[in-house]
């Protein structure tokens, strides 16, 4: 953890919290390991005990954050027979499928290219979709809760018509039941009707190629606990 490190070796200086701004208790937080829920035959990336969750606040009228630091569809394609992977031409990370549009996109430099049923390397029609990002998991909640309104924030629905605040203000005022976001939906605003923050596969972004992403995890984490109470 590169910046708690130097505020240890008083290379920076080490600021610390000690009370929360509106001086609430800290929020409850389970973590549910998902291996185990897959080995009792709950294949979904909700866990039992956040589908009982949403369901009960659903019930009670409150608002629901659903955090996946991952946005499209599935996130890695690759095919069953060879093993080949879809990768980027320029950047040679893993393409990601975005259902919206019907396309793979790297997320890095913006290439696209048509969505691939057939291996490039073997020709197989083994071609699988892997890796779940917020479209997947928007389309999972409304298939789970059909009656529940949501709303999706990611870099694909904010735009110039919807910016971040708007959205926001529409969650918080016109009582959407469930956000569905990346990090987005961490900054700022605090939603007094948000009791339940949904961290979905919280460990996924610890495999990024980066140096900082344990610390980086460690910060969204911590910053997306405290919008439920
Ligand atoms: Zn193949
Ligand atoms: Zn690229």
């Amino acid at each position: 953890m590169p910046s708690f490190y130097k505020a240890e070796n008083n290379e920076i200086t080490k600021l610390t919290l000690t009370k929360r701004a509106n001086a609430s208790n800290l929020p409850e937080v389970e973590i549910v390991d998902l291996k185990q829920e897959l080995a009792l035959g709950n294949k979904s990336m909700i866990s039992t005990l956040l589908l009982k969750e949403i369901e009960s606040k659903l019930k009670a009228k409150q608002q629901i954050i659903l955090f996946l630091n991952r946005r499209g569809y599935s996130t890695f394609i690759m095919c069953r027979d060879c093993g080949y992977t879809l990768k980027c031409p320029n950047c040679n990370i893993s393409l990601t499928y975005h259902m919206t549009q019907n396309i793979l996109k790297c997320h890095y430099c913006g290439y696209t290219k048509k969505k691939v049923n057939i291996c490039p390397n073997c020709n197989s029609t083994k071609i699988r979709y892997f890796g779940a990002g917020t479209q997947k998991l928007e389309q999972e909640i409304k298939k789970l809760f059909p009656d529940a309104t949501t709303i999706r924030m990611d870099i694909d629905t904010v735009n110039k018509k919807n910016s971040h605040e708007q959205m926001l203000t529409k969650f918080k005022e016109e009582g959407i039941d469930i956000l569905i976001g990346t990090q987005m939906v961490v900054k700022g605003h605090h939603f007094p009707k948000v009791t339940l923050v949904g961290v979905i596969a919280a460990d996924g972004s610890l495999n990024q190629d980066d140096f900082r992403a344990n610390e980086r995890t460690f910060q969204i984490l911590t910053q997306v606990a405290r919008k439920g109470r």
